[in-house]
C-alpha cells in the first residue's frame, strides 16, 4: 500500500498574503529534518501539504515523529493513497485502518471530495462507507459527536486518500519566520524550555553557554550539549558558543564586594552574548529567568541585568512557577537531563547574601572595578568554541 504524510498548517493559514512565505519556509524545515531518512516530495493543495516518500523502504514512522516536532504544524496524519474507484476505496479502509478500527468501539466517517467529478457525492461516500465498515468490523458503532477514530476520505483529482485519526502537531510558527536570538542555556531546567518556547514563535536559535574550567566539569558541558540536541528536535540547527569564563570569574571574585557578584555576573554574560548575538545576525538575547526564583531574579536586579544590553531580552519563563517549567520540560524530554546534578559557573562562587535589591549606580561602580573587563569579554569572545548541534 502507498502511504504519504499529510500536513496540516495551523497559524499559517491566518498570514493572508506571507502564506506562501511561511508554507515555503516549512517546507524547507520539513526537508531539512528529514533529508537523512530518504527522498520525499513536497507538494502544497490547499491547506494541506503533501510529504510523498520517494525512495523504498522510507521508515516512515521515524518521518511521523520528526515532522511532530516541526513548528508551524498543526496536525498531520498519515494516509493511503488508492485508486478513484469507491469498492477499492472500501477495502483500503477496511485494510489500512484495521488495527485502529479493531480497536476502536466508535467511529465515525468524513468524505471531502475536491474532484467534483467524482459520481458519488460526499454524504454517500460517508454512508456507503459507514455501512460498509459496519458490517465488517462488528464492534464498531457510529458516534458523530464524539468517536474514538474519525475515517477519512478524501478524493482527490489523481487519487483518494484514505485516512485514520490525525496526530497533534507541534504547532507555533515556522522556525525562520521571526528571525534569530541567541539563548543563554546552563544545564538547568528554565533555559531549555525557554529556548523551546521562543522557538515555536518561530524565532531561530544561537546558543552561548559560560563554562568555568576547573570549576565546572567536562559533563557539565556535554550535560548543555544534550539538552541543545533535545530543544534542536524542535528548532533545527542550534549554532553555539562555549565561552570560557574562569578568568572573569575569578577577576569579580577578586575584585568586586561579594554581595554584587552574582548580578555582576549576569550583566557580563548578557555582554558577551549580545557581541556574539550580533556576529550571528541575532536581534534579541533569550534566558530563562523567572521572578523571584532566586537573587538575581527579582525585579531590580533584572532591570540592572538588561541595562547592561542594548538588545531586547526575551524571559518567556518569567510568570511560570516552577511547576509550569517542569511541565513543559517533561514535554520536550529535557527534564531528566537537566536535573542531572553538574555544577553550573552561576553555582561557582556565589554570595551567602547576595543583593535582591541592587541599585544600578551601585552595581556599575562595583563591576568598574575590573579595570581591564573589556580586554578579559573580547578575550573569552575570540576564544568562545563553536559547534553546531543538530
Ligand atoms: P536555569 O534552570 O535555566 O539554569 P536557573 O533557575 O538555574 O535557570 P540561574 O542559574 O540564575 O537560574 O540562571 C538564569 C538564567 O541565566 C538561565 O535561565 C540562563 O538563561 C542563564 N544562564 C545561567 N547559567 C548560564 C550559563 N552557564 N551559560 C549561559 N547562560 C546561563
Ligand atoms: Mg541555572
Amino acid at each position: 500500500m502507498k502511504e504519504i504524510i499529510l500536513i496540516k498548517n495551523g497559524e499559517l493559514a491566518l498570514k493572508g498574503l506571507n502564506r506562501n512565505t511561511f508554507e515555503d519556509i516549512l517546507i524547507k524545515n520539513m526537508k531539512k529534518r528529514l533529508c537523512d531518512l530518504g527522498k520525499f516530495e513536497y507538494t502544497k493543495s490547499q491547506s494541506t501539504i503533501m510529504v510523498d516518500p520517494i525512495d523504498d523502504n522510507i521508515d516512515l514512522d521515524d518521518a511521523v515523529e520528526r515532522l511532530s516536532k516541526v513548528f508551524g504544524i498543526a496536525a498531520l496524519s498519515r494516509a493511503c493513497v488508492c485508486e478513484k474507484d469507491f469498492n477499492i476505496i472500501k477495502t483500503t479502509a477496511e485494510e489500512y485502518l484495521q488495527e485502529q478500527l479493531e480497536d476502536a468501539s466508535t467511529f465515525k466517517v468524513e468524505a471531502k471530495r475536491s474532484d467534483k467529478k467524482f459520481p458519488m457525492k460526499s454524504p454517500e461516500i460517508c454512508r456507503e462507507m459507514g455501512g460498509y465498515l459496519l458490517s465488517k468490523f462488528h464492534n464498531l458503532k457510529v458516534d458523530v459527536h464524539n468517536p474514538d477514530i474519525i475515517v477519512t476520505i478524501e478524493v482527490r483529482e489523481k487519487y483518494a486518500f484514505v485516512r485514520g485519526n490525525n496526530i497533534k502537531g507541534a504547532g507555533g510558527m515556522p522556525t525562520g519566520t521571526s528571525g534569530r536570538a541567541g539563548i543563554l542555556i546552563s544545564g538547568g531546567i528554565d533555559s531549555p524550555v525557554a529556548a523551546y518556547m521562543m522557538a515555536k514563535r518561530g524565532i531561530e536559535l544561537c546558543a552561548i553557554h559560560f563554562a568555568s574550567p576547573p570549576y565546572t566539569s567536562e559533563l557539565a558541558e556535554i550535560k548543555v550539549m544534550d539538552l541543545l540536541k533535545k530543544v534542536a528536535k524542535y528548532s533545527g540547527v542550534i549554532t553555539t558558543y562555549v565561552v570560557e569564563f574562569t578568568k572573569i570569574q575569578e577577576a569579580i571574585r577578586d575584585l568586586c564586594p561579594e554581595e554584587y557578584f552574582t548580578i555582576i555576573m549576569r550583566r557580563i554574560m548578557m555582554m558577551i552574548s549580545e557581541k556574539i548575538a550580533k556576529t550571528q545576525n541575532c536581534s534579541a538575547l533569550i534566558t530563562g529567568e523567572s521572578v523571584g526564583q532566586v537573587a538575581s531574579q527579582t525585579m531590580l536586579a533584572l532591570a540592572c541585568t538588561d541595562c547592561a544590553v542594548h538588545m531586547p531580552v526575551f524571559r518567556p519563563c518569567i510568570g511560570m512557577d516552577k511547576e509550569e517549567i517542569i511541565a513543559v520540560s517533561r514535554k520536550i524530554d529535557t527534564f531528566e537531563t537537566s536535573i542531572q546534578p553538574y555544577e553550573d559557573c552561576c553555582t561557582v562562587f556565589t554570595p551567602k547574601h547576595p543583593k535582591t535589591k541592587p541599585h544600578l549606580d551601585d552595581v556599575i561602580r562595583a563591576e568598574s572595578n575590573i579595570k581591564n573587563l573589556d580586554t578579559l569579554m573580547d578575550d573569552a569572545i575570540n576564544n568562545a568554541k563553536k559547534v553546531i548541534i543538530r
